[in-house]
């Protein structure tokens, strides 16, 4: 066994949803410095995707840039078509588009519980469908979807119900397309990040609740994006290949307290 070898990731082809922003960004150019051509999706048509491919290319890896909604079927077909088109056989994936907001329960709109799920469970589940086809056709690969410690736990003072059912959602689903897919050669698993330093936690009205976060988390901060790529490399590598139907917490110590 050559250890350090376990974490390589040349000669792979990976695709990252939601590329253009925070953890996927980060994930996505990891992947490359770990020796994978990456296809980056985002709906995002700023420069975001631009960004994630020009470190891509610092990597010395390939890219491809794919504007497309995670909640749209045959969009991420049409993604995973071109990625196997472009770059190569497709072996591994990260799904981690998703949205944040909140209102208490008794006043949500349906429209909004509705919008929660069909991007970030929904979205899962199709960007999975259309990565395990293309990997049940190479004969495996290793899917990692991006979920939350918020569906694990309730983030205190947070009114998101809609948001960590969510959550909670993309665990078990996960969990549960892994035990379809185990005889098969594909793995699935999950990380659930704590607060992490994105737009999604940075935006200017979020200031006073960031400090609150800081406070709340064992390691009193918020993680850095870098930090989620690791457990990223690792679930999706060899490094792992025993492991599959896995919630792995990446959370400052946040869910034991
Ligand atoms: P982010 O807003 O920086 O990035 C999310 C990206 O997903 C954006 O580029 C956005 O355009 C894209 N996206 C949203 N809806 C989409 C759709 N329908 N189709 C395609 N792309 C879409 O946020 P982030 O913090 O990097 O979040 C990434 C994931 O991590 C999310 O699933 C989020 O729920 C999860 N997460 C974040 C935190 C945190 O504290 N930031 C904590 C736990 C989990």
């Amino acid at each position: 066994l050559n250890a350090p070898k376990l974490f390589d990731l040349s000669g792979n082809v990976a695709l990252v949803t939601g590329a253009g922003s925070g953890i996927g960004q980060r994930i996505a150019i990891g992947l490359a410095q770990c020796g994978a051509d990456v296809a980056l999706l985002d709906r995002r048509s700023d420069d975001g995707l631009a960004t994630t491919a020009r470190h891509i290319k610092a990597a010395g890896r390939r890219s491809i840039e794919i504007a497309a909604d995670v909640t749209q079927a045959a969009a991420l077909d049409e993604a995973v078509a071109r990625t196997e088109a472009e770059l190569g056989k497709l072996t591994l994936a990260v799904n981690s588009a998703g949205i944040a907001n909140a209102n208490p329960a008794e006043e949500m709109e349906e429209s909004q519980f509705q919008t929660m799920m069909d991007i970030n469970l929904k979205g899962v589940f199709l960007s999975c469908q259309a990565e395990a086809r293309a990997m049940l056709r190479n004969g495996g690969g290793s899917i990692v979807n991006i979920a939350s410690m918020s569906g694990v736990i309730v983030n205190r003072g947070l009114n998101q119900c809609h948001y960590n059912a969510s959550k909670a959602g993309v665990i078990h689903m996960t969990k549960s397309m892994a035990m379809e897919w185990v005889g098969r050669g594909i793995r699935v698993n999950t990380i659930s990040p704590g607060y992490t330093a994105t737009p999604m936690n940075t935006r200017p009205e979020m200031v006073h609740q960031t400090r609150l976060f800081e406070e709340q988390t064992p390691m009193q901060r918020m993680a850095n994006v870098d930090e989620m790529v690791g457990p990223a490399v690792f679930l999706l590598s060899d490094a792992a290949s025993f492991v599959t139907g896995v919630d792995l917490l990446v959370d400052g110590g946040f869910c034991c307290w």
